[in-house]
């Protein structure tokens, strides 16, 4: 049976001409993701976190919205055409915007104490709540502290 280019196309839609900065692709994915990606949706199934969401034209991204990647490796392991095969998971950190409220001088730890590498940790201050301070070198980009900030001050950064 001949394969109808046009339908396939219209089911699947186009894949990305390059990979959009904003789209935060599951870890170990490869450079020619899109190429390799055949959309089977697998690493979507097997996901216990169930951060893998179907994203444009059908290939699979991260959305930290739903919870962290634990680099559990189940997404990778289930790929048969090995698009997640990149020798690291990914090369992302977060950053603290405007919104975190211990800035306006309210007691709040949350994204410290989820965090299982310590990349945020709180320094006492004269005259108002602890602040945190985030290590970058530490933060593996799991997502923990975006699920958990009150104010959804934290934004996920592709890292190169
Ligand atoms: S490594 Fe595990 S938790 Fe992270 S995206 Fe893959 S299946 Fe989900
Ligand atoms: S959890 Fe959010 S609001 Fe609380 S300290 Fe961290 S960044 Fe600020
Ligand atoms: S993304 Fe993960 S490792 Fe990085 S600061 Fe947040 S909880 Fe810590």
């Amino acid at each position: 049976m001949s394969v109808d280019l046009s339908r396939r196309s219209l089911l699947f839609g186009r894949k990305p001409a390059q990979e959009p900065v904003n789209v935060f692709r599951p870890p170990w994915a490869n450079e020619r993701f899109t190429d390799i990606c055949t959309r089977c949706a697998e690493c979507i199934t097997v996901c216990p976190s169930q951060v893998i969401v179907k994203g444009d034209a059908g290939f699979p991204e991260i959305d930290y919205k739903y919870g962290e990647c634990t680099f559990c490796g189940e997404c990778r392991d289930v790929c048969q055409p090995k698009a997640l095969s990149a020798e690291d998971p990914w090369h992302r950190h977060v950053q603290i915007g405007a919104q975190c409220i211990a800035y306006s001088g309210v007691d709040c730890r949350v994204c410290g104490e989820v965090c299982d590498t310590a990349a945020i940790k709180f320094a006492l201050q004269v005259g108002t709540v602890a602040q945190p301070q985030l290590n970058i070198d530490a933060c593996t980009g799991c997502g923990a502290c975006m699920t958990s900030c009150p104010t959804a001050a934290i934004q996920m950064l592709q890292a190169k």
